[in-house]
């Protein structure tokens, strides 16, 4: 049974560079793929979920509504087992409302200080939600365990990715090639499983 009528065209929720250009990775060829950049004039989505689930569950639901348009969002972020899971839902803004990414990790360090290796065990959490404007909504969850470097390593990626060191790897994310990234990452995990459902209200021949 189809999931939907045939889509063509797809905005991912953010104006988060970073989060778009590994969205993008994972999306059925041939998807027009729109992002908030292009429609400055939606107000902004209110994230006062109190989770990660209602965060990307109402991002996707209220971009698809205003524009009329299958909408994707991802509502992600950094555990960290020594701080008692923050920053969580709020690592976007852990050093402030329009905080930078430098000065949420330096926050982030300074919060570390004098921790040692064993106690910096951190993971992150994403939960990507599809809405469709006609209502339907589906989600997926992905996490990736890892720790806390005492410095930044490596210059690729974003956000939190130079202090998150994964074990398996011997390296933090901001040192990993984007497709390594996505083989161990929890957004890769997320939009792994949610892939399914892409494929077939993207479909370009579901008949
Ligand atoms: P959101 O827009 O509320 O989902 O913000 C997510 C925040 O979590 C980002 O701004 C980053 O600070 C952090 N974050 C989420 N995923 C990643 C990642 O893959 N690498 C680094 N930081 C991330």
């Amino acid at each position: 049974m189809p999931l939907e009528v045939m889509q063509v065209r797809l905005v991912v929720a953010t104006r988060n560079r970073g989060k778009v250009r590994e969205i993008v990775d994972f999306l059925p060829p041939g998807v027009e793929v729109l992002t908030l950049a292009d429609f400055p004039h939606l107000p902004p989505v209110v994230e006062d979920g109190k989770s990660f689930l209602e965060n990307a569950v109402k991002k996707a639901r209220e971009v698809a509504m205003a524009t009329g348009i299958t909408a994707l969002a991802d509502d992600s972020g950094l555990e960290v087992e020594f701080l008692n899971g923050a920053p969580g839902i709020f690592s976007a803004r852990y050093a402030g409302e329009r905080a930078k990414d430098k000065e949420n990790n330096a926050k982030l360090l300074r919060e570390l200080e004098g921790v040692p290796w064993e106690k910096r065990r951190a993971r992150f959490v994403c939960v990507i939600a599809v809405a469709t404007p006609e209502g339907r909504v589906y989600t997926a969850r992905g996490v990736c365990e890892g720790f806390i470097t005492f410095e930044p390593r490596g210059d690729k990626g974003f956000g939190y990715d130079p202090l998150f060191y994964v074990p398996e790897l011997d390296k933090t994310f901001a040192e990993l090639e984007g497709e390594e990234k996505h083989k161990v990452s929890h957004r890769g995990k997320a939009l792994r499983t949610i892939e399914p459902v892409l494929k077939q209200l993207f479909a370009a021949d579901n008949s």
